[in-house]
């Protein structure tokens, strides 16, 4: 072959493939960023996976990660790498086309950290720029990572008080060349914040509170001073106040701005947190922060006065709308509470804020006052109230999908209330109680109370037109907390579910397209990526989180346990997952002895102490021990693991909370309810 003739040959090559070759550059086919792009749009260009073939959809690789607990990581994928996260902040790096380990770094987070991870011992993923890679870990430290050899190459400090209860479970963000990080905690009582650092050198570039300080102290900014104002009482700065950015950032390049979610209140109760009233400013707000300085430029409030837990630290997009007859630059949110907001990005005016589920706590938004229309059915003063959304929220941190061919935003969302109930003997308690000023309250520890519950929750996948503020059409789930979502160019949306399924629907209708069965509950966003022309979809995997640990029989009606994997799906992949080990035998159980006295003692002592990590009522939600299957062993060492605990396994010892006595009521409520669940017939938990 002559020259020529070779150069010839390489144009006819490259225009034979020019069609699918030209929407491979690196930038369409790789997942660089958590939400791929800075506007977080969670869609993928990507459409060789379409709808009319992904029913031939199947697995090409898998990879077991070390802890089943909760996986919410986004991986990202860059020039045919795979960074992805697992539980504890362990990170993985694998060759992304055959699922190949590269490297894999462990923080080596002290497991007893997880006692102050309200909601699980979860890492939502790493960012990469520059041949390193950033983690986020829950003991609080920013990490930089060597990209090819996971060695360490900084790592920093990024809480202000290591004897409160921080964690950071979010993914670092790359802002104007910098890593953004918040934490989470306002659960046990902090102060929330965001810090930018130097890429390179971990140095501290700026830092932005949310909620004020102690006012004898002087303020950090002119807008903590301003915040300062809504605020009443003299404890909160003694509580924390609340506040903490522990997830969503979205970055507008142009517009110099980084919007940041901010969390609830800390305590929830704003009776106890700000006693004469006030906005408390700026818990549950969209903050507009400029991106180099971190300086505060705008905010939107969603829930004036948290009462809730109503945190607007869900997931925001950036997106350019066509409203009526104006194209307007908009961000998107559906917090917790409830509404789904559509808000001018560069000056926060409001725009559009419709109810996307059942919600009692407020009419209506003002749309001339931007503020909720409260109508008292959320007001738990007086007496205890079933109030909807749950502080589970209408949607939670499963981060939503924008696809811009339908112009839809599809919503991870669910229909799940709760009885709130205040607590009249708040006070700030040590680890590992909740310093919220409610009680756990109307949680039914009979069958007809349980289905009842059960029959008015569930699952929702939304497909919500933004600009027209409606539903455009639903898919009802059996069980709530299902997972994150992504869209494809191909006309799919892609999600897990609670009950262990991984899905694909047409993004223009919501029909099933494809599914199949993964073992375990999905939480996490799926991603896609391309590679040597070939389309891959990943989604971590495994059960866990916040409804998981706490729900109860909410939870467990699920029917998964957390198995905690790496799935890479491609067309005519042929992998297989192993079989799934049986379910362990239930146990003989010992006679019930205890009074009725001892056993609501202990029923109040376990939910003040256990409940959130094992399961409201006893019930265990398929993640950490269903204390009711303990073993005649566990059973007899049961006061040494309460107060002694299990260093390495995330156990910790409660000595300094619970003597003998109390110990012994919970082991009499946990048999009582092992006795219970014997009583009753057993269900079919999959529907
Ligand atoms: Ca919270």
């Amino acid at each position: 072959m002559t020259r020529n003739t070779r150069i010839f040959a390489i144009a006819v090559l490259a225009l034979t493939l020019g069609a699918p070759f030209a929407a491979s550059t690196s930038a369409q086919s790789d997942w660089p960023l958590h939400g791929r792009t800075n506007d977080e749009a969670r869609h993928s260009p990507l459409a060789r996976i379409n709808a009319s073939n992904v029913n031939q959809l199947g697995l090409a690789w898998h990879d077991k990660l070390d802890v089943d607990r909760g996986t919410e990581a986004t991986p990202i994928v860059v020039n045919g790498v795979m960074y992805a996260t697992g539980a504890f902040s362990i990170v993985y790096a694998y060759d992304a086309r055959t699922g190949r380990r590269l490297w894999k770094y462990d923080p080596q987070v002290p497991r007893d950290w997880a006692v102050k991870a309200c909601c699980d011992a979860v890492n939502r993923g790493v960012a990469v720029l520059d041949g390193r890679v950033y983690v986020g870990t829950l003991d609080g430290y920013l990490v930089a990572l060597d990209a090819r050899s996971g060695k360490e190459r900084w790592r920093v400090d990024t809480l202000i008080d290591r004897s409160r209860a921080y964690t950071i479970t979010g993914a670092p963000r790359i802002v104007a060349g910098r890593i953004v990080i918040g934490q989470g905690g306002a659960e046990y009582g902090v102060r929330g914040y965001v810090t930018a650092y130097d890429a390179k050198t971990g140095r501290q570039a700026w830092r932005f509170f949310t909620v004020p300080g102690n006012p004898s102290q002087p303020f950090e900014s002119k807008a903590m001073e301003m915040a300062a104002a809504t605020w009443t009482g003299d404890k909160w700065w003694i509580y924390g106040g609340g506040g903490t950015v522990w997830d969503s950032m979205t970055y507008d390049p142009a517009l110099n701005l980084l919007f940041i979610g901010v969390g609830n209140g800390s305590p929830w109760n704003r009776k106890y947190r700000s006693p004469g009233g006030g906005d408390n400013l700026f818990l549950s707000s969209i903050v507009a922060l400029k991106a180099d300085t971190g300086e505060y430029v705008w905010h939107y409030q969603t829930t004036p006065g948290d009462n809730w837990d109503f945190t607007a630290t869900q997931h925001i997009i950036s997106a350019d709308l066509k409203m009526g007859n104006e194209t307007r630059p908009v961000i998107l949110q559906a917090p917790k509470n409830g509404f789904f907001y559509v808000l001018d990005r560069r000056t926060g005016e409001l725009l559009s804020a419709e109810k996307y589920v059942q919600v009692t706590w407020a009419e209506r938004v003002d749309m001339k006052t931007g503020r909720p229309v409260e109508t008292g059915a959320g007001d738990y003063e007086k007496e205890p109230k079933l109030v909807w959304p749950s502080p589970y929220g209408g949607h939670n941190w499963q981060p939503m999908s924008f696809h811009p061919g339908t112009g839809l935003v599809y919503i991870p969302a669910q229909e799940l209330p709760a009885v709130l109930a205040s607590d009249t003997d708040f006070k700030l308690r040590g680890l590992p109680s909740w310093n919220n000023g409610l009680v756990f309250a109307g949680i039914p520890e009979d069958r007809a109370g349980v289905d009842g519950l059960l029959q008015i929750t569930g699952g929702k996948l939304i497909a919500w037109d933004p600009a027209a503020g409606r539903e455009v059409w639903r898919v009802n789930q059996a069980h709530p907390f299902n997972g994150g979502v992504l869209t494809t160019a191909g006309n799919l949306v892609f999600q897990g579910t609670a009950d262990g399924r991984f899905v694909a629907y047409s993004a223009d209708q919501g029909k099933v397209l494809w599914e199949t069965n993964v073992q375990t509950g999905v939480i996490a966003p799926p991603i896609s990526y391309e590679i040597a022309g070939e389309q891959y979809i990943t989604v971590a995997v495994g059960w866990g989180g916040a409804l998981a640990l706490v729900g109860g029989d909410v939870a467990k009606a699920a029917g998964v346990r957390s198995i905690s994997r790496m799935l890479t799906f491609k067309l005519g992949g042929k992998a297989a997952l192993p079989p799934l080990a049986p379910e362990p035998e239930i146990p003989e159980l010992p006679e019930l002895t205890a009074s009725k006295e001892t056993v609501d003692k202990g029923r109040e002592i376990y939910h003040r102490n256990c409940a959130v990590c094992h399961g409201a009522a006893a019930v265990g939600g398929g993640v950490l021990p269903d204390l009711r299957r303990m073993d005649a062993n566990r059973r007899l060492l049961f006061d040494r693991i309460v107060r002694g605990g299990l260093p390495g396994r995330g156990m910790p010892g409660f000595a300094d909370v619970l003597n003998a006595e109390d110990v012994r009521a919970i082991n009499a409520y946990v048999l009582k309810r092992a006795w219970d669940e014997k009583s009753e017939k057993p269900r079919n938990t999959r529907n």
